[in-house]
């Protein structure tokens, strides 16, 4: 039973808490709070949840996981919520290369498993937070376009950290440990091909040291998908990314097009259409080293995979630190 609460009358609300991004991290803590009984409101900049454990289908079906294109999954707890998620399996590509450890995907999205976490949560997608102000012992999120504003007791920013560090500005200590964060970019190319069968592997994962590619993914070769998908994914190497950071799309399909041919073994003819999406915070390159970051008050957070690094797993890790910490504070005597 909840501390707090004697037979079913509640003694002490429970703080209400904002929950900025519903990426892993974001969904992690949420969810947790929700269960055990927080009033949690999670929002959400874009139209979907998982955040770079992103998805891009194309007017024709043709689908792509153009964010993380799979997982590890070391740590034990984690590696429990997914095997006990119905929505989450490992995939055993056939591999052009060295071959990691055991790659986890979303099934049949990637984002799926989090979508089931998120059920239940009073979610707020197409909401951008744009600003957090203190006000009085709470805080006050305005959210653009409506103009709306909202309160909460707590605030949990789960947004790549130097967007997180923007919304703390005011918080000038926790901002700078934000901006000491910092992620690589990654330049993704999309691609459906005429024949994607011609290619005999899911993952060309060892590029040549020249090339500007790191991986490149087929869609269809991972577990729950269609199969006729024709979609692969181009990850272009993090320091080329860094250094044609600010070019266009266009330019970033042309630049990078002959190595993904090259790469695939096959010709300019068999690529039937291309996409470019730039990811400005991909991977991070340098983390806080801690779960997660917060006020002198205990009632400002960040969390996400800037804290801990460690990708996905990471993420993980930072929002499960932070709701098991909060539920602790708030409910065990
Ligand atoms: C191309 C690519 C390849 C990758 N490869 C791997 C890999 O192989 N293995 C691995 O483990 N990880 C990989 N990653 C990294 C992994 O995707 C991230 O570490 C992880 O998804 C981060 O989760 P998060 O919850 O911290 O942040 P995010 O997933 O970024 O979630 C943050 C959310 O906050 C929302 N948001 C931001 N600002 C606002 C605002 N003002 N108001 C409302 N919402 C807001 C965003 O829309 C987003 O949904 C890769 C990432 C990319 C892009």
């Amino acid at each position: 039973m909840l501390a707090g609460f004697a037979g079913s009358t509640p003694m002490v609300s429970l703080p209400k808490i904002a929950v900025v991004g519903a990426g892993v991290a974001g969904i992690t803590a949420a969810s947790q709070l929700h269960a055990a009984g927080f009033p949690v409101t999670l929002f959400d900049k874009s139209r979907g949840l998982g955040g770079r454990l992103a998805t891009r289908r194309w007017p024709t079906g043709v689908a792509f996981d153009h964010g993380a294109p799979y997982f590890g999954a070391d740590d034990a707890a984690f590696k429990a919520a997914l095997e006990a998620s119905k929505a989450a399996t490992t995939w055993q590509p056939r591999v052009q290369g060295t071959k990691t450890g055991d790659m986890w995907v979303g099934n049949p999205r990637m984002n799926a498993w989090l979508k089931d976490a998120a059920t239940g949560i009073n979610t707020k997608l197409n909401t951008t937070i744009s600003g957090i102000t203190a006000n009085a012992e709470r805080w006050t999120l305005s959210v653009d376009k409506r103009k709306a504003v909202v309160d909460a007791d707590i605030v949990v920013l789960a947004t790549p950290s130097p967007q997180a560090a923007q919304l703390a500005a005011e918080d000038t200590e926790l901002a700078a440990r934000l901006d000491a964060i910092t992620y690589t970019p990654v330049w993704t190319i999309l691609l459906s091909l005429n024949d994607h069968n011609a290619i005999p592997c899911d993952v060309i994962a060892d590029t040549p040291a020249d090339s500007p590619l790191a991986w490149l993914g087929r869609n269809a070769g991972k577990p729950g998908r269609d199969v006729d998908n024709t979609g692969w994914v181009a990850h272009a190497r993090a320091e080329w990314s860094a250094e044609n950071l600010e070019i266009t799309t266009d330019a970033a399909i042309a630049k990078l097009a002959p190595a993904v041919i090259t790469a695939l073994g096959c010709t300019r003819e068999a690529v039937q259409k291309t996409q470019a999406h730039r990811w400005r915070y991909a991977n991070v390159s340098q983390s806080a080293g801690e779960p997660y970051l917060q006020n002198a008050k205990g009632s400002l957070f960040a969390i996400g995979d800037g804290c801990l690094g460690g990708g996905v797993e990471g993420a993980y890790q930072s929002g499960d630190a932070l709701a098991k910490m909060l539920i602790a504070a708030h409910t065990e005597a």
